[in-house]
C-alpha cells in the first residue's frame, strides 16, 4: 500500500510542479461536520484554519478534532455557528483577537445535520472532479511551456495525441533505437528498421529515411509546395513555409507537418511491432485518390 500511496503523492507533486495546484484543489463541503477536521482541512475560504489562526491553534486541546466534535448542536439551529472550545489555557491578547476573528467565518457556514460532508474540486466550475479536465489542464501546461524549444506546442488544428507526439519527440522520448541504446537497453543493432542503412534517430526516422523523404515529397507535392532543403525537426516545430500564402498565421502548415510526422512514426511502429508491410509510395497515391 505504501508504494501505491507513494506513487499517488509523487504524481500529485509532479502536477503541482507544472503549476497546477492539485494538492489544494480539493476542499470539503461541510454539512454535519462528521468527516471534516476543524483545523486541518480546508473548508472555509481557501486556507486551513490552523494556518489562518496559528496562535489559537496552538492552544487547542485536540488539534485533530472534527467539526462535529466541537459544535454546539441545537434543536432549533439558533446556535448554528456556535462552538464549544477547549483551550489549554484561556486565550488572551492577540490570541483572544484571533478567537473573535474566527467567529465571523464560522457563522457564515450553514450546517446540515442530516447530510454527511462531501468534497468539491475547485478546478472545475461545477465542483465535480473529472479526470478529463485534469488531463486537459496538464496537457495545456506541458505543451504551452515546452522548455527546450521555447515555443508553444499547442495547435488547435491537430488532435491532442499529435501535440503529445511532438512534445515527446522534442523531449527525446520517442523510443527510437538510438534513444533506447542511450538509455542502456541492449540491442542487436541500431540500424534503422525501415531502410537498414543508418542508425535510427528521431531525425532519421521522421525526415531522412528514404521512405520518410518520399512521404514528405508527396505531401509537399500535393500542397503545390517545393520540399524545403532544411526539412528537419526544428523546422517542423516552426511549421512556417514560404509558399502559396507566406503570411499564413493559421498554423495550417504546422498542422500538416506534425500530422505527417505522426503518420510516419505510426507507420514505423506498425512495421516494427505488428510486422505489417511498410506503407509505400504506391499506397500513398492509391489512398489519396
Ligand atoms: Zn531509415
Amino acid at each position: 500500500m505504501g508504494t501505491t500511496w507513494d506513487g499517488i503523492l509523487e504524481a500529485g507533486l509532479i502536477i503541482n510542479n507544472l503549476g497546477i495546484n492539485l494538492t489544494d484543489s480539493f476542499a470539503r463541503t461541510v454539512n454535519n461536520g462528521t468527516h471534516t477536521r476543524l483545523w486541518d482541512d480546508i473548508w472555509i475560504s481557501n486556507v486551513r484554519l490552523a494556518d489562518r489562526f496559528p496562535r489559537l491553534y496552538r492552544l487547542e486541546c485536540n488539534p485533530r478534532c472534527l467539526i462535529s466534535d466541537q459544535r454546539n448542536i441545537s434543536a432549533n439551529n439558533d446556535l448554528n455557528g456556535s462552538f464549544r472550545w477547549c483551550w489549554t489555557r484561556t486565550p488572551t491578547g492577540r490570541t483572544a483577537t484571533e478567537l473573535s476573528e474566527l467567529d465571523n467565518p464560522l457563522r457564515t457556514v450553514t450546517f446540515r445535520d442530516d447530510i454527511d460532508d462531501g468534497w468539491k474540486w475547485k478546478l472545475n466550475t461545477n465542483d465535480q472532479f473529472r479526470s478529463s479536465i485534469l488531463t486537459e489542464l496538464i496537457n495545456i501546461k506541458i505543451l504551452s511551456n515546452d522548455i527546450n524549444s521555447g515555443t508553444t506546442l499547442l495547435n488547435r488544428l491537430v488532435p491532442k495525441k499529435i501535440e503529445i507526439f511532438v512534445w515527446r519527440a522534442r523531449q527525446s522520448r520517442l523510443p527510437t533505437l538510438c534513444e533506447l541504446n542511450r538509455r542502456g537497453i541492449d540491442l542487436d543493432s541500431l540500424l534503422c528498421l525501415v531502410c537498414g542503412n543508418v542508425i535510427e534517430s528521431v531525425e532519421h526516422a521522421l525526415f531522412k529515411c528514404e521512405l520518410s523523404v518520399k512521404i514528405w515529397r508527396c505531401i509537399f507535392q500535393w500542397c503545390i509546395e517545393p520540399i524545403p532543403r532544411d526539412l528537419n525537426f526544428q523546422s517542423m516545430l516552426q511549421g512556417k513555409r514560404i509558399g502559396l500564402n507566406p503570411n499564413d498565421t493559421s498554423n495550417t502548415w504546422q498542422a500538416i507537418e506534425w500530422t505527417t510526422a505522426h503518420a510516419i512514426w505510426s507507420n514505423r511502429n506498425q512495421v516494427v511491432f505488428k510486422k505489417k508491410k511498410m506503407l509505400c509510395y504506391i499506397d500513398l497515391k492509391r489512398n489519396s485518390s
